[in-house]
C-alpha cells in the first residue's frame, strides 16, 4: 500500500507575494515527479494498488494524443512493473511522427492502438471493453482521464489535515471532475472550494456531483478560453507574465487558465478580504513543451 508514499512526501507549498488583500499558497504537485506529474499521481495510486493485489500484469487506458494521464499511466506502469496499452483518440495518429507525450509514452513502453474518433466514443460501452478484455487479456482498464472510485480516494490525499483551517478557498483546475470530487470529499464544511473549467459546458457538474454529495463548491467554464487546449492571445501573454514574475512554470491547459481565472477574480473583487486562499497547481508540465 507504500509504494507511491516516498515520492508524495516530496510536496511543498509555495507562498504568492501580492499586492493585495488576499493570501495565496500554492500546492505544487508539479515537483512530485517530473513525469508521474501532479494530480495524476493521486488518481493512480490507488489504482495501480488495486491491479497489484488482483494480480495483474498489464494496465489499459485511454486517452488523446496529448494526454498527461497517457503519460503519467506509461511511467507508472514502467516504475511499477507493469506493461500499458493507451487506446488513443485519432486513427491518422498511427502513421505520423508521435508527438512528445506519446514519444515519452512509447519510450517507457507502451503500447498504442489508436482507434477512430468514433470508436472511441465507445470508450464506456460495455461491449467496447469486453472486446478490449478478448484483444488485451488479463488487463486492468483504467477509464479515461484516470477518473473512478479509487482515483478520487487518492485525490483526497492531495489535501493535508491542517488545510481545513488555514484556507477558506481551495483551487482546482478540471478536466473530467475526478481530483476536484476528491478534494470537494476532503474538504472542511466551511471551506469553499472553486473549479476552474478546462472545457466549455454545464455537463462537468453532473459528473462532479457524481462522486460527492457535498454542496461546498462551485464550477466556472469562464476561463476555458473557448475549450479544451484552445488559447487566446490574453491567457498567452498573462502565462508568459505570471512565470516570469512568480518563477511558477504553467501550462496553457489548466494550470494556466486557473492561476488566469484566480487573479481575474482577485482583480473583480470576488475574494472576501483576507481570505485565505489555496491554489493546487495539477502539474501537466510536460505538456508544456508542445506550446
Ligand atoms: C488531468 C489534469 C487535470 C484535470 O484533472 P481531472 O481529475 O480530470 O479533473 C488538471 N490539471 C492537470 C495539469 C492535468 O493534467
Amino acid at each position: 500500500m507504500t509504494m507511491f508514499d516516498p515520492i508524495a512526501q516530496t510536496i511543498s507549498d509555495q507562498h504568492l507575494n501580492l499586492a493585495c488583500s488576499v493570501q495565496l499558497t500554492v500546492r505544487r504537485l508539479d515537483q512530485i515527479h517530473p513525469n508521474i506529474s501532479g494530480n495524476k499521481f493521486f488518481k493512480l495510486k490507488y489504482n495501480f494498488v488495486e491491479a497489484q493485489r488482483l494480480g495483474f500484469k498489464k494496465i489499459l487506458t485511454f486517452g488523446g494524443a496529448y494526454s498527461n494521464h497517457i503519460a503519467a499511466t506509461a511511467y507508472a506502469a514502467q516504475l511499477f512493473g507493469f506493461k500499458s496499452i493507451g487506446i488513443i483518440r485519432g486513427e491518422e495518429l498511427a502513421s505520423k511522427t508521435y508527438n512528445p507525450t506519446l514519444m515519452l509514452a512509447q519510450k517507457m513502453g507502451m503500447d498504442f492502438k489508436f482507434v477512430s474518433r468514433e470508436n472511441y466514443k465507445l470508450k464506456q460501452d460495455p461491449e467496447f471493453n469486453q472486446q478490449l478484455q478478448v484483444e488485451y487479456p488479463d488487463t486492468y482498464i483504467i477509464p479515461e482521464g484516470g477518473t473512478n472510485a479509487l482515483a478520487i480516494q487518492g485525490c483526497q490525499e492531495i489535501l493535508k489535515p491542517q488545510d481545513g483551517t488555514q484556507y477558506d478557498v481551495i483551487c482546482c483546475a478540471v478536466g473530467t471532475g475526478g481530483t476536484i470530487a476528491g478534494i470537494i470529499e476532503r474538504s472542511a464544511p466551511e471551506q469553499h472550494i472553486l473549479g476552474f473549467s478546462a472545457l466549455k459546458g454545464d455537463f462537468l457538474k453532473q459528473e462532479i456531483q457524481q462522486w460527492t454529495q457535498r454542496t461546498n463548491w462551485s464550477l466556472t467554464d469562464a476561463y476555458c478560453c473557448g475549450g479544451y487546449a484552445k488559447t487566446t492571445p490574453e491567457l498567452l501573454r498573462f502565462i508568459h507574465h505570471f512565470e516570469q514574475e512568480y518563477q511558477l512554470p504553467l501550462e496553457h491547459i489548466y494550470t494556466g487558465k486557473m492561476f488566469y481565472g484566480i487573479f481575474d477574480l482577485i482583480s473583480k473583487g470576488y475574494f472576501v478580504e483576507n481570505s485565505r486562499i489555496l491554489l493546487i497547481h495539477t502539474g501537466g508540465l510536460q505538456g508544456r513543451l508542445t506550446i
